[in-house]
């Protein structure tokens, strides 16, 4: 092709500019993937979006406020992976590709015949609902548009929707609407917050050197505006914003933020991929502490040291500013959406020193935990060691013993690996310590089971949460019911047989329910405390059936529920 002579500098840059956009995306296979879901894809959850300690993975595509809509694989390929968990995905299967990709479906409420058989078997030899099972390439081959599964909310989902995601050959997770999976999107991203950080030692805001929430000012074009910002020395801003697709409500993540300093570009974040292995770091790019009081997620637009998230662009200075005395700036931040619908605000910043400041509070303590070396304590029964690397900053703790209960400081500084917390139980007797467990306690102090090792006198427990931890007793067994039956009934009618459990204090550690000395099948829904088996398993034969259900909590109190029904 002829390049023509008369072509602009300014015009063939463009050119090149959006051609490469264009390759990069176009490098992606456009239709190899279908929307796994006969109904249009709605959103309850976009790639990327903000999450407790994580980035969401996939989309959550929303079924119409119910489960069991059929769930059909994306593309041809094979069952790699069937995943069955009490919490997270709840009931999941992967698809491996011949393109390299894989795709996953999560929370689902059952399989379909020929996967659901395959795992059933797997599932009577180990004796155990929770399991997670690697089929070879020939076993569970699908073609595309085939049924592998129905919708459902099982696992740690607030509400039936379908989980989907696409993963790279490393299994890196990735924005399906890349792919080119249509999710209509008319609306702007909303901006529900600007805030501007004085970072550098002498740095200030609107005469405070502690973060500033500015007034969001809608202007008639659509963008905003805030009032003179009025600063000096090395400072940073953050935003928190949410997008809306068409056809849901749902508060969902943005696709990409840019931000720029009189025009030159200095800051980007997008949300095009990540690996599992960052996804924690999350709490490096939110502002935590301000997450932890307020339960809004403020994106930071700079890099914190140490920070390896994979998600920015390129920056300029971290995406950091330094203000000088007497010179005016113009900061502006876009929020994007994937459909490029976005949101502008414009930040007048004067350069001006002040005279009076309102200082940073800055509380010393004896306990200075640094980012490289971590920190240990010790009181008269608890010890505390924190190795190096949990933290991302460092940090003076707030940190009290009071007999068995311990202040490791507040949730409000985030803490990557697991740091130990240590008691001392020698003035507990052996039939005490069994009972005995290490409780996290909530803001209200109800105490939360934190796994416990127990070692002679010592008990422990690793942790990723600050706060108050103590020491608690559990006499009491778990809670067995009938769910739908009572004792001597007949129930030839029922597809199910159902249990409730439950624990008042350290929680369900493990149930194991037989008929007739038999081992069955029974799948646990802790959202509803329900153990339900199947009568479609085809292993209860007999007319009279003894039902035993074993339950124990995590410190081995246990209650053997048993019961009779009939079948013909
Ligand atoms: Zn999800």
């Amino acid at each position: 092709m002829n390049t023509p002579r008369f072509m602009k500098r300014a015009t063939s840059l463009l050119f090149l500019i959006l051609f490469s956009t264009l390759q990069s995306q176009n490098s992606l296979p456009q239709d190899y993937f279908n929307n796994p879901l006969d109904v249009p894809i709605v959103l309850a959850g976009t790639f990327g979006e903000l999450r407790s300690n994580h980035f969401h993975s996939g989309l959550d595509i929303k079924t119409q406020q119910r489960e069991g809509l059929a769930v059909k694989a994306s593309a041809a390929g094979y069952i790699s992976r069937i995943n069955i968990q009490h919490y997270g995905y709840g009931k999941a299967l992967y698809i491996q590709h011949p393109n390299g990709y894989t795709t996953v479906y999560g929370h689902l409420q059952k399989l379909a015949p020929k996967i659901k058989e395959y795992l059933r078997k797997q599932q009577y030899a180990k004796e155990s609902y929770e399991i997670e099972l690697f089929p070879e390439a020939g076993d569970l081959a699908v073609e595309q548009g085939e049924l592998i599964a129905y919708s459902g909310n099982t696992g740690g989902s607030g509400g039936p929707h379908l989980h989907f995601e696409i993963r790279d050959g490393s299994q890196r997770p990735m924005n399906a609407q890349m792919f080119g999976l249509d999710v209509p999107d008319s609306k702007k991203p909303m901006i529900q917050g600007v805030f501007a950080y004085p970072l550098g030692d002498d740095a200030h805001v609107n005469n405070s050197q502690e973060r500033q929430k500015l007034n969001l000012i809608p202007l008639n074009d659509g963008t905003y505006t805030v009032n003179q910002v009025e600063a000096c020395g090395e400072i940073g801003f953050g935003i928190s914003t949410v997008d809306q697709q068409d056809g849901a409500y749902n508060h969902n993540g943005v696709f990409k933020i840019e931000a720029n300093l009189n025009g030159d570009q200095v800051f980007e974040v997008n949300f095009e991929k990540f690996s599992f292995a960052e996804t924690r770091h999350l709490n490096q790019l939110i502002d935590y502490e301000y997450y932890t009081n307020n339960k809004s997620r403020v994106q930071r637009l700079f890099k914190t040291a140490g920070n390896p998230l994979s998600i920015y662009g390129e920056l300029i200075s971290e995406g950091k500013l330094n203000v000088k005395d007497s010179l005016d700036y113009q900061y502006t931040i876009k929020v994007t959406d994937f459909k490029g619908n976005e949101k502008v605000v414009r930040i007048p910043i004067k350069g001006q020193i002040s005279d009076r400041i309102q200082k940073k509070e800055k509380v010393e303590t004896e306990y200075l935990a640094t980012a490289q070396n971590g920190l240990s304590a010790k009181g008269e029964k608890i010890d505390i060691y924190i190795p190096g690397g949990s933290l991302y900053e460092d940090a003076y703790l707030d940190i009290s013993f009071n007999g068995e209960t311990v202040k490791v400081h507040k949730d409000e500084i985030p803490v990557h690996k697991n740091f130990t917390i240590g008691f001392d139980v020698i003035n507990y007797s052996e039939e005490e310590k069994e009972r005995l467990f290490i409780a996290r306690l909530s803001d209200y102090g109800r105490p939360n089971y934190s796994t416990t090792y127990k070692k002679g006198n010592r008990f422990t427990t690793g942790t990723r949460t600050f706060g108050k931890y103590t020491l608690v007793k559990d006499t009491t067994a778990p809670r067995v019911v009938p769910g739908n039956f009572y004792d001597g009934q007949w129930i030839s009618n029922n597809e199910t047989l159902k249990v409730k459990i439950s624990d008042d204090l350290s929680g369900i550690d493990a149930y194991r329910a037989t008929v007739n000395g038999k081992f069955i099948l029974m799948e646990y829904e802790y959202k509803n405390n329900t153990l339900t088996h199947y009568f479609s398993d085809d292993v209860i034969t007999e007319t009279e059936n003894n039902l035993k259900v074993i339950v124990t909590d995590n410190v081995g109190n246990t209650n053997t529920y048993t019961a009779k029904f009939f079948r013909k």
